[in-house]
């Protein structure tokens, strides 16, 4: 089981990397909006769950993995290196990508240290292509070479809206638990007994809550059905990322807010499940 002795505060982890995309560039830019929007005036700093993130016992940030001139497995390498060693310390750490690549290398991290994993995935897709456009470690690939590795002891998807024939193929292979959105029914009673890393990809979200992402998929969840889940499963969360915000196609930045308001509560939800 899990430790409970986690040192505060928890470390806000930029991921600024975008090489393993399939069609837009943009996500490499995403930690900063991201903290912007976190700071903004326009908003507090509390979590719906009680904790004033204001308070600098309670977080900090560990400022971004230097991945400006690093692609491929150099990155990876990185990133890794950089959330192990936080891991082994002690820290827990909220990673912001980046394309959705750098889960693997980060959830890595986590599975190494806290032995089998379970993963809750929010995501329109289920990210399980054995390779996408010839590149393995695509953004569309992360959880195949996740549930390759014997780390992981469940992967359980909800938001899920873009199966086709290999993707299912993949999922059976696997064991993936998939919560597709055409039926959500079962989603208030997922309970982990493992350790849980959540990785959330913004673009579960409907397109009219978070147009700001680079694949759009109608059909989402709303921004506070996303929020039930991280309030509401059953289990310890340990870590967390929040990835593939694409600044380019977010005017206003109407999804920065919502991925600091994710942020936020992932925080809260960490805390909480220290106790
Ligand atoms: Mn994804
Ligand atoms: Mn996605």
């Amino acid at each position: 089981m899990p430790k409970n002795d986690q040192k505060t505060p928890i470390q806000l982890l930029g991921l600024p990397q975008d090489n393993n995309v399939s069609y837009l560039s943009g996500p490499c830019m995403a930690p900063t909006r991201i903290r912007e929007a976190l700071f903004c005036d326009s908003a507090n700093l509390w979590t719906e769950t009680g904790f004033d993130l204001s308070d600098k016992k309670l977080w900090q940030d560990a400022g971004d993995v230097s991945l400006y001139d690093k692609t491929g497995l150099e990155a990876f390498e990185l990133i890794h290196t950089s959330i192990t060693k936080l891991v082994k310390s002690g820290y827990q750490v909220l990673s912001l990508g980046g394309d959705h690549s750098v889960s693997f290398p980060a959830i890595s991290a986590h599975a190494e240290n806290h032995g089998r994993l379970s993963i809750l995935h929010i995501d329109a897709h289920p990210d399980l292509y054995d390779d996408m456009q010839g590149n393995s470690y695509s953004h569309a690939s992360p959880f195949a070479r996740l549930m390759e590795s014997g780390l992981i002891d469940r992967l359980v998807q909800i938001g899920i809206r873009t199966l086709n024939g290999h993707q299912r193929e993949q999922a059976a292979r696997f064991g993936v638990e998939i919560h597709e959105m055409c039926d959500l029914s079962q989603v208030g009673s997922i309970s982990f007994d493992r350790p849980v890393y959540l990785s959330l990809d913004m673009d579960a979200l409907d397109p009219a809550f978070a147009p700001g992402v680079s694949h759009y998929e109608p059909g989402g969840l709303s921004t506070r059905a996303v929020l039930d889940v991280i309030h509401n499963f059953s289990g310890q969360l340990i870590g967390a990322d929040v990835v593939e915000l694409n600044p380019h196609r977010d005017p206003g930045n109407v999804t920065a807010m919502v991925a600091a308001k994710f942020t936020k509560e992932i925080m809260g939800r960490i805390l909480i499940d220290r106790k």
